[in-house]
């Protein structure tokens, strides 16, 4: 399998080859930078840890350059932050026991600037690869460009192999911006509170994003405790810790819909209800 950017990165834990690898897939993340899986899709993750029918596999489409470096990287060149920030991403799929990493490499600008051919023709390759039941990838209202253009791209791919390898199930996952805004019968609630001991393992291993002080680790681990305490007024917590997804299905099933309107749609969804309780 070759990927347009020379630095791409292939890692599958067990040693297979990227073939076989990514054939066993059943979940697959696709996400913009390096952490960004084990913030928004452990619900994937913990569902195929220990498992022999199911696989998680994670793609990171970025490069991981300009990232903040700080205490023991303050003095890292870019390159050898990137390299560093590849490195960590091998540790988290080593922890997780993911089927396979794949680290594409673009720049956030070639991701951005559609129409992006180069990322949507690697992602459609590994789609058609690994087959998935199960997509997580960022949810359109997220606020960091780069992560919103990945989604764009991923539904891209996702739609030109629907006929092949349409997903069951397509979820816009959390990371810059919550969900808890949807309206509950729009959430996807995906429990995640088995194995939080794997869970912090995972976003703790990236040591240089939470050296500089943004403690990712812990911020993560509250956010999913504060969505499983305030889901619901009534009645005790039976989860522990959860997170919320939009669910990106449609977009995919039907490619004459628009991730604008589609997306709108639902913030026009929770602006009725403020404005129902309040008139
Ligand atoms: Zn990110």
């Amino acid at each position: 399998m070759q990927f347009h950017k020379p630095n791409a990165d292939v890692f599958a834990p067990d040693g297979l080859d990227i073939t076989a690898a990514l054939a066993r897939t059943t979940h697959l993340c696709i996400a913009a930078h390096q952490d960004d899986i084990e913030i928004m899709a452990y619900h994937g993750i913990a569902e195929c840890f220990g498992s022999k029918e199911k696989w998680f596999t994670g793609v990171v489409v970025t490069n991981g350059a300009g990232s903040p470096r700080s205490g023991i990287y303050g003095d890292y060149t870019d390159e050898e932050m990137q390299r560093v920030r590849v490195v960590e991403q091998r540790k988290a799929a080593y922890i997780g026991e993911y089927a396979c990493q794949i680290q594409l490499g673009f720049t956030s600008s070639e991701v951005k600037t559609p129409p992006a051919t180069a990322v949507a023709a690697d992602l459609t390759q590994i789609l058609r690869a690994a087959r998935p039941e199960i997509v997580y990838l960022h949810n359109p209202a997220d606020k960091h460009d780069t992560h919103v253009g990945v989604t764009l791209r991923a539904i891209a791919a996702l739609r030109a192999v629907r006929d092949e390898a349409a997903p069951k199930k397509v979820y816009g996952c959390e990371v810059w911006r919550d969900l808890d805004w949807l309206l509950d019968e729009d959430k996807q609630v995906l429990p995640v509170s088995a194995r939080s001991n794997v869970a912090a393992a995972l976003v703790g291993v990236f040591d240089s994003q939470v050296t500089g002080g943004k403690r990712y680790d812990l911020a993560t681990a509250g956010r999913r405790l504060a969505h499983a305490t305030y889901y619901a007024s009534h009645g005790t917590d039976v989860e522990t810790a959860l997170t919320f997804a939009m669910d990106l299905t449609p977009l995919v099933q039907d490619p004459s819909l628009s991730v604008l309107d589609y997306t709108l749609g639902l913030v026009d969804r929770f602006r009725n209800d403020v404005a129902r309780r309040l008139g």
